[in-house]
């Protein structure tokens, strides 16, 4: 006679009480703890429209928390292209792009981004978390390989793990373990090497120039999420990969809307035969609605903005250069930065939250940046810098910094 299981059931009732879904859910204290502290960071309700200085809790805040790099979300030419496309077409599609949620404007912003990075096409999709998550799993199958950074976004990662390929992954920014990872697969297996071109905590740059030379010695291909870069490197904002001068080389190039480009979405840039696979089996273009009118005129606002005012790029990178500067003058661990996302490394999760809340007293906003967002020990404050900053609030941001680094005792070592 076969021995029987256990009866499930016995496991699952704990004194008396049944386990249910939702008990995780009743455990899960740790928010509660740090709000009562008064240092949980996250759900600030901003009052006001996104710029340089915003309004919370009534308060009027200097915000160095958004990605807004080229101050576009409240341009009034971007802002009239997204009120024309919803007067034109109304606020939604309903229905996904395959169906009924094609609209001209879609095809025109395909082509427009697909010219600025250089490539033969691209594909929209509703956020550049889908982009990056519907490309990778449609793209990656059994018997095939995914070689990323350790510092990718959570959406490569989740594409990744949607994808019946295997994820390896190599230490940030570190060659020699890109080498080593492509060289432990087995031999002639296909495989994608992805990487951050601006990394989007730490704010460093890619190398860009190895990791095509690697990757194209193991017969891989090359996959880049421009998410940060788009709209500040390369000519006319057009990207890391084009900074580097290496369009052809890169297989796939990924960006968003949701940063320089003022709106919401995403999109893939490659070749016309990749893109015709991407939309007929990448999931969330399939499945998900297609991006609203209003996005999709804002963001060719955007593309029209960057063109006619470039001057928007230097005064962008003026702006990180006098903030980074003023930062290390200070004494602050900015690591690796090279681009508008500055890190000021604090190390200790709980003094890191306590650097945050000194500077929200002082009405500076910043984004605290703690596990697993970073590795243990490196929770840091993450700051953006826009084109819209001007000197004197970089300058009040940086005696704020100055202050709390005297109130923590964080500067003690340089002093
Ligand atoms: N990639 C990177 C590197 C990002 O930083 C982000 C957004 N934080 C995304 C992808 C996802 O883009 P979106 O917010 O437009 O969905």
């Amino acid at each position: 006679m076969p021995v029987q299981p256990e009866p499930t059931i016995a496991a699952s009732h704990v004194n008396g009480h049944r386990a249910s879904v939702l008990d995780k859910c009743t455990a899960f204290t740790r928010a509660d703890e740090l709000k009562a502290q008064g240092i949980y960071p996250y759900l600030r309700i901003i009052e006001t429209g996104q710029a340089t200085e915003v309004v919370v809790g009534g308060r009027p805040m200097l915000m160095l928390g958004s990605n807004s790099y080229l101050e576009l979300t409240s341009h009034p030419h971007v802002k009239a292209r997204a009120i024309e496309a919803i007067q034109q077409y109304g606020t939604g599609c309903a229905g996904s792009r395959v169906l009924n949620g094609t609209l001209p404007i879609h095809i025109e912003l395909e082509q427009r981004l697909a010219k600025l990075v250089g490539k033969e096409a691209a594909l929209v999709f509703p956020t550049g978390f889908q982009a990056n998550q519907g490309a990778i799993s449609s793209l990656v199958e059994r018997g095939e390989h995914i070689v990323a950074d350790k510092y990718i976004h959570a959406c490569i990662l989740d594409g990744a793990g949607l994808s019946s390929g295997r994820l390896h992954r190599y230490n940030h920014n570190d060659m020699d373990d890109l080498e080593a990872t492509l060289a432990g697969l087995p031999a002639g297996a296909p495989s994608l090497v992805i990487t951050e071109g601006v990394f989007s905590m730490e704010g460093d740059v890619c190398n860009l120039p190895e990791i095509v030379r690697i990757a194209k010695a193991y017969g891989a291909q090359v996959m880049l999420d421009d998410a940060h870069g788009l709209g500040v490197f390369g000519p006319g904002g057009s990207g890391t990969v084009a900074h580097f001068g290496l369009t052809n080389e890169v297989d796939l190039i990924m960006g968003t809307f949701s940063k320089s480009l003022g709106a919401i979405g995403g999109f893939i840039a490659s070749t016309e035969r990749t893109i015709n696979y991407l939309m007929h089996h990448a999931r969330p273009f399939l499945f998900s609605a297609s991006a609203s009118p209003a996005s999709v005129g804002a963001v060719l606002g955007a593309l029209e903005v960057m063109e006619a005012e470039p001057e928007r790029i230097e005064r962008l990178w003026e702006n990180t250069r006098f903030l980074k500067q003023g930062l290390m003058d200070l004494g602050f661990d900015t690591g690796a930065s090279a681009s508008p996302v500055i890190p000021v490394v604090i190390g200790d999760f709980e003094r890191c939250l306590q650097a945050w809340r000194l500077l929200q007293d002082q009405g500076i906003f910043v984004n605290p940046v703690v596990p697993p967002g970073v590795p243990p020990h490196r929770s840091l404050l993450r700051i953006s810098v826009t084109a819209g900053h001007t000197h004197d609030q970089l300058t009040h941001a940086l005696q704020g910094f100055e202050a709390v680094g005297h109130q923590l005792h964080l500067l003690d070592r340089h002093a």
